[in-house]
């Protein structure tokens, strides 16, 4: 990591990863084999296209799929509401989707968008660890003839609460259901499990600077065999097959492959060990910290801390002027005074939710980090 971009102790990397060195050293090579405009037949084109189909390749392997069911976005937040937008346009009115209290801002935004339309909105609970309430779906599942898709995250990207997409689409599918998955924050901290047919869901969408690659460039998995045709929101001049049409953002997919190709090959992944480090120390220095979801299955390199009577917002200012990046919760919500919904939606009070920082880890992060930010810690004002 280039110091100069970035604080010394980089420990937000649910908010983005920071472009992998690598990545940063082939940027000028692909600028200058993307001359040309990927729909163009001469050889210019063709080298910006070949760049293209080599990343879809890469970027269809990290969910298992094959690669002409890959659409190259601006991101998740795209993604998904390509997503949304496709069963607005496409489905029996009126459309009805259910998903969880928890979700992103850009699934909360995509659902309000498709509401303003007519479409009806089930809310799923959320249980105080911050999970997904199963028996909360099966009954919305039960009960709502007609149900258009379930949409939900992977992984919570405050929390790093973990819902199993296999088993999530084996429920919905046992009800005829398409299941969306937003696996922005699995992708790259996770391997994506093996899944039958069954288990797969229709829908995933990722972004590519969660895992080191350029920001502005993500991408959506249409999976699901028994879908109508999909219907796309900007089918443009007709790139990706008219599903989302565009001049390709061509150094941002080769970003994104190579960033894969990272993931893939295991040279971009997290070590669990250091959150466990973190957290162990965290709880020595205040007997009282309260680590949101750490009873059930979250992401290896998340940590939800409260530190009853601190203030998270200060906090987090205080410890960049030292240097080190953390944060308040999702990167969405930084500046925002509004208190978390996901904590909100886990009935954590208040008082604790402003108490409330994350650290998340990454490729970057050593044992002497995590002992700066711990020794910044120890020196807290709490009265
Ligand atoms: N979904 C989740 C779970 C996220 O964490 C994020 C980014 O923070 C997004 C969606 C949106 O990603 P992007 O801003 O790259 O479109």
């Amino acid at each position: 990591m280039n110091p100069s971009e970035y604080p010394e102790i980089y420990l937000d990397f649910n908010a983005t990863c920071p472009v992998h060195p690598s990545i940063r050293d082939s940027l000028a090579g692909w600028v200058s084999s993307s001359g040309g405009n990927p729909s163009s037949p001469h050889s210019a084109g063709k080298k910006a296209r070949d760049l293209i189909e080599s990343a879809r390749i890469s970027v269809a392997q990290l969910v298992h799929a094959p690669a002409g069911n890959v659409i190259f976005t601006s991101g998740a937040t795209e993604s998904i509401l390509l997503v949304f937008y496709h069963f607005l346009s496409s489905g029996l009115s009126p459309v009805k989707v259910a998903i969880p209290r928890s979700e992103h801002p850009a699934t909360l935004s995509a659902a309000r968008f498709i509401e303003s339309w007519g479409a009806e909105i089930l809310s799923v609970q959320v249980n105080p660890d911050g999970q997904m309430d199963l028996d909360h779906l099966l009954h919305i599942l039960r009960i709502t003839p007609g149900l258009s898709f379930v949409s939900a995250a992977a992984a919570n990207n405050e929390t790093g609460v973990l819902q199993d997409p296999g088993s999530l689409a084996s429920l919905t599918h046992q009800f005829g259901v398409p299941l969306h998955i937003d696996a922005s924050q699995w992708i790259g901290k996770l391997a994506w499990p093996a899944l039958t047919r069954d288990q797969s869901p229709d829908f995933i969408s990722f972004s590519g600077h969660k895992f080191g690659a350029l920001k502005g460039v993500g991408a959506l998995m249409i999976l699901g065999k028994g879908n109508k045709p999909f219907s796309s929101l900007m089918p443009g001049g007709g790139q990706q097959a008219g599903l989302r049409g565009g001049t390709e953002n061509v150094l941002g997919i080769a970003s994104m492959g190579a960033a894969a190709r990272l993931v893939s090959s295991g040279a971009v992944s997290v070590d669990a060990s250091y959150r466990d480090i973190f957290e162990t120390k965290i709880r020595k220095l205040f007997p009282d910290a309260v680590i949101h979801s750490c009873n059930v299955p979250r992401l290896p390199n998340t940590s939800l801390v409260a530190i009853p009577g601190l203030e998270a917002e200060l906090l987090v200012l205080n410890l960049s002027r030292q240097g080190i990046a953390v944060s308040t919760g999702s990167a969405c919500s930084t500046g925002k005074p509004d208190p978390s919904h996901v904590l909100i939606a886990m009935n954590v009070p208040l008082n604790l939710i402003g108490s409330t920082f994350r650290v998340s880890t990454g490729h970057t992060t050593t044992t002497s980090q995590i002992n700066a930010l711990i020794c910044s810690l120890s020196t807290l004002n709490m009265d």
